[in-house]
């Protein structure tokens, strides 16, 4: 579990998939405007979608890397 350095708020599990580095949770993440991004999670039949909201900033490091985009599990 991550805490937001800013609020100490959790951050959620799906913001911590899409971008593993992030620090902050969403409410502290103000750069530009918010961007949804959809996760899968999971494997087989457990696979589950998830939207997130992300800051543009984060948008683009999560674009940035398309890779990693494919390789989530
Ligand atoms: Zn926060």
């Amino acid at each position: 579990m991550e805490l937001c350095i800013k609020c100490s708020d959790e951050i959620p599990a799906g913001r911590l998939k899409a971008l593993p580095d992030t620090k902050v949770c969403i409410s502290c993440s103000t750069a530009g405007r918010k961007k949804a991004i959809t996760i899968t999670g999971g494997k087989g039949e457990d696979t589950y979608n998830d939207i997130i909201l992300v800051s543009e900033e984060d948008y683009k490091e999560y674009t940035k890397d398309e890779v990693r985009k494919n390789t989530l599990d």
